[in-house]
């Protein structure tokens, strides 16, 4: 079933409560704890995704100048592959997982047995808007849950397809999208819910998490942040540079793990730059605006937001800006001031800022110095410098000579840590957070111990510290 997009307000509007209401007699019906039901739903997110691809890559065109095959690489064959293991691991994750019984609880046994949470809200990101609402709601249902999604309403097209195409794929009895912006996802967060999954900026979190809080609601946030670069002078520096344009400009850099920026010593900066500045001309061609690989940013907003950045130093590659095709140059800037805008917020652009750091030690203290990334990189040969890197700064996720393939291992929990996330999904990670945990013992009748019981005797007490 589809919403309008009108405000709870307005007479037409869709009845958040009815919604609700109807989802929770659906999930009390025990229709989506079946195994084959979510099977279904997941096959069912496969063959979305591959018979309506081209209308996928086109809404996806439209809403950030997305090339087919990046459409396809991280949101299309994405969702696909994800809803897919999702659906080969389900026997396995929904097994009860014995535990040992000490001899206190004997004759019994024990286990873990996953049961699902209720209703699911998940609210999209505008930057993969395809990925950041589909992958969370594989996981929500491979829990057995019902969803309600609502996608971000600065993806436009890719938001009215979604609304389109899940009912006509999915169960709409249990998936439901509501399609929106802040006054319906406001009216929305009065329900209930069973679990949040939010995925955007720091800012609209807290709103979210404030509005959980009146039901204690528990939240899974996936923010962004500042993540780091660091590239040290025993690196590869070729595959490096082939890397970091990669993650960098993938996008046009509208990526939560893009890297943020680079931190490299003076000489390591000069080798580095023509090796960025080649890479970009073959990936992107001497012109990446004519380049049919190469995305556009989201809005005027964020175009305008992002082209200031390039203020921030010496623009070492890139610079240009078209405002009217909200293009924004492959850039990496040099020289940058200290305390400059572009270190103070997450670009999430196409800039690249290289900042000195003479040695690992000064790297790691100037990642130290701001807030935990959502993930952190490092290019090095050093099996020690490694080790120091991954042990002292703190990261949602991190990659040794590589950047977000991290994504590509279905079976790494994905989220943030502090200020980039609480929480995480992908693969095992998202089935236990949309599900509850129980814990269970089952107890034979016969013997029963007499020692728990009162009267309390010394003798009782003894056998008690023995055993414990
Ligand atoms: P956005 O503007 O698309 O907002 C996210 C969602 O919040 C949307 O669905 C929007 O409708 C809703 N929203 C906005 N204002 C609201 C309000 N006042 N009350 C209730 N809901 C509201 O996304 P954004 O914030 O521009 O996203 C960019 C940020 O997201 C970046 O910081 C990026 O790093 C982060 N991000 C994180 C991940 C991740 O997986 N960790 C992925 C993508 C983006």
């Amino acid at each position: 079933m589809t919403e309008t997009t009108e405000s709870q307000d307005d007479p037409a509007s869709p009845d958040y409560a009815q919604i609700f209401a109807d989802l929770t007699a659906t999930f009390e019906s025990g229709k989506t704890r079946d195994l084959a039901w979510r099977r279904k739903q997941l096959q069912a997110v496969e063959s979305m995704m591959s018979e309506r691809e081209q209308e996928i890559f086109d809404a996806l065109h439209s809403d950030l100048g997305k090339s087919a095959m990046e459409s396809f690489t991280t949101e299309t064959g994405y969702v696909s592959s994800d809803a897919a293991y999702n659906r080969k691991k389900l026997n396995r994750w929904t097994r009860k997982q014995r535990v040992r019984t000490p001899i206190i609880g004997q004759p019994g046994k024990s286990w873990v047995q996953a049961e699902p949470l209720g209703i699911v809200l998940v609210i999209g990101a505008w930057n993969y808007p395809l990925q950041l609402t589909l992958a969370g709601m594989s996981a929500a249902i491979a829990a057995g849950n019902c969803v309600v999604l609502k996608p971000s309403e600065l993806a436009p097209a890719t938001s009215a397809l979604i609304a389109r195409l899940v009912p006509e794929y999915l169960d709409p009895d249990c998936i439901k999208v509501i399609e929106g912006d802040v006054p319906e996802t406001t009216a929305l967060l009065k329900q209930p819910f069973d679990h949040i999954l939010y995925t955007g900026g720091g800012k609209v979190a807290r709103i979210i998490m404030a509005a959980a809080a009146k039901h204690l609601t528990p939240v899974t946030l996936e923010l962004g942040g500042k993540s780091p670069c660091v590239v040290l002078p025993d690196a590869n520096l070729e595959a490096t540079a082939r890397r970091i344009v990669w993650g960098k400009y993938t996008n046009a850099g509208q990526t939560c793990i893009a890297p943020d920026y680079v931190l490299a010593d003076a000489d390591t900066e000069a080798l580095l730059v023509p090796l960025l500045e080649k890479n970009i001309r073959e990936m992107f061609g001497d012109n990446p605006q004519q380049s049919d690989s190469y995305g556009r940013i989201v809005n005027d907003r964020h175009f305008a937001r992002v082209s200031g950045l390039i203020e921030s130093g010496h623009v070492a590659i890139g610079g240009q800006t078209d405002a009217a095709d909200k293009y924004i140059a492959p850039t990496v800037l040099t020289d940058i001031e200290n305390d400059s805008a572009i270190m103070r917020e997450e670009i999430f652009g196409p800039v690249l800022p290289i900042i000195r750091a003479e040695n690992l030690e000064e790297a790691i203290a100037a990642i130290r110095g701001s807030d935990k990334p959502l993930a952190a990189y490092i290019f090095t040969n050093n099996s020690r410098d490694e080790r120091k890197f991954l042990e002292q700064v703190s990261s949602g996720s991190a990659c040794v000579n590589d950047v977000m393939m991290f994504m590509a291992v279905h079976e790494l929990p994905f989220g943030g840590v502090g200020p980039s996330g609480m929480g995480a999904y992908s693969g095992r990670a998202g089935f236990e957070t949309f599900s509850h945990m129980k814990s269970v013992i089952k107890r034979g009748w016969w013997p029963d111990l007499a020692v728990r019981y009162a009267p309390f005797t010394e003798k009782k007490f003894k056998f008690l510290r023995k055993v414990r």
